[in-house]
């Protein structure tokens, strides 16, 4: 029987490749920041001084601290999350305890919204009860799967490994090509990175590809022009 009431996406092997493609799509994201951020201050300090040791410190500084930033941002993300679920888990498990009676009507009504007939939903209802109720109430009500809970360390790590990854293509590119042209092979190779990263991250949101990869790209464009620039400007003024 079709669930006229689909509210979400109850199909479990759905659900987990939906939740795998964002996983990919937030590691994508992770990689654009870490190109767009550490490929602004390599191109903005080369733009200053041609010193590979100084270009090289400031992309490692700025690799790092973004990556713990990175980190701690999803660490706090996933942590409130998970607290709040957890939350919802023991208000759960105590509404069971205290009202079992009320609990196995709310079963059964969520049910019935989902197509089945009152008989049936009631007999689900009582199945479901007497097989493990907390699990049944946390899928239907609450759409938590206590086996499926994301850990924060997880989050934090995967996080910090993607914006290093997306990090060591522009340090890669201004420390390897000489310094005559070491500018504009970065900021050719980061364009077409963020192009790709783009395209890619649309992909797995299905959202419009081009629109989405104009969009990395004029903005990638734009801090390299904006930390370009003032690298020029304290460089000619004498300050590095
Ligand atoms: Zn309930």
């Amino acid at each position: 029987m079709d669930s006229p009431g689909a509210l979400h996406t109850d199909e479990p092997h759905g659900d987990n490749l939906g939740q795998r493609l964002n996983r990919l799509r937030a590691g994508v994201l992770g990689a654009n920041d870490g190109i767009v951020s550490v490929a602004a201050v390599v191109v903005g300090v080369a733009a200053a001084t041609t010193d590979l040791g100084a270009i090289i410190t400031a992309g490692s500084a700025a690799l790092v601290g973004g990556a713990v930033s990175m980190a701690l941002g999803e660490y706090v993300s996933v942590s409130s999350q998970r607290d709040t679920e957890r939350a919802l888990i023991a208000k759960e498990q105590r509404e069971l305890a205290e009202m079992p009676d009320e609990e196995l009507d709310e079963l059964t009504a969520l049910y019935r919204q989902r197509g089945l007939s009152p008989a049936t939903a009631r007999r689900v209802a009582e199945e479901l009860t007497a097989h493990d109720a907390l699990a049944a109430h946390l899928e239907v009500e609450l759409h938590i799967d206590q086996e499926d809970l994301v850990s924060p360390w997880q989050a934090a790590l995967s996080s910090a490994v993607s914006f290093t990854i997306g990090a060591l293509l522009p340090m890669l590119a201004i420390v390897l090509v000489p310094a005559s042209a070491r500018i504009a092979v970065t900021v050719i190779a980061v364009l077409v990175a963020l192009a790709g990263t783009g395209t890619l991250a649309a992909r797995l949101g299905g959202a419009p590809k081009l629109r989405a990869a104009t969009r990395l790209i004029v903005g990638g464009a734009l801090a390299l022009a904006a930390t370009w620039l003032i690298g020029m400007l304290l460089g000619t003024a004498g300050v590095v």
